[in-house]
């Protein structure tokens, strides 16, 4: 737990959530302004600010954090198999657009069109 550190304080319950997983290691939640149909955050529950803090040390956990993504994608309302999907994003730093300091993954999905900030132009 780091002071004053928002998705700390979401994980540990002290700032309410829309929680839609959670385990030894992660918390998933809904994003609060939704960038489309399907908009959740993915954190580890220690504190890690950004993937500039990683090493390889870290490949096993942000292995696992991977590996959440299909399976919340879908059991949250994205649709499955090639004509569906999702984007995974891992905004990194200021000039990444990161906002929030605690190392997060969107996931983003859901029938189009969304928000233009989850759907730049190809
Ligand atoms: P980023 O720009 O990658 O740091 O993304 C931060 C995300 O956190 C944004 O999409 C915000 O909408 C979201 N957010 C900020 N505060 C909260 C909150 N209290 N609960 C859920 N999502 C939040
Ligand atoms: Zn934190």
């Amino acid at each position: 737990m780091s002071d004053n550190c928002l998705f700390c304080k979401i994980v540990e319950g002290q700032i309410p959530s829309k929680k839609v997983y959670e385990d030894d290691e992660f918390f998933a939640f809904q994003d609060i302004n939704p960038a489309a149909p399907v908009h959740l955050l993915v954190v580890p529950k220690h504190h890690v600010t950004s993937l500039q803090e990683i090493s390889e040390q870290d490949a096993a956990w942000l292995g696992r954090l991977m590996t959440l993504a299909p399976r919340l994608a879908q059991e949250n309302g994205c649709t499955p198999g090639p004509e569906g999907g999702f984007r995974v994003v891992i905004n990194t730093g200021a000039e990444g657009g990161q906002e929030v300091g605690h190392l997060h993954m969107h996931i983003i999905g859901g029938p189009r069109p969304w928000d233009k900030r989850a759907a730049p132009a190809a």
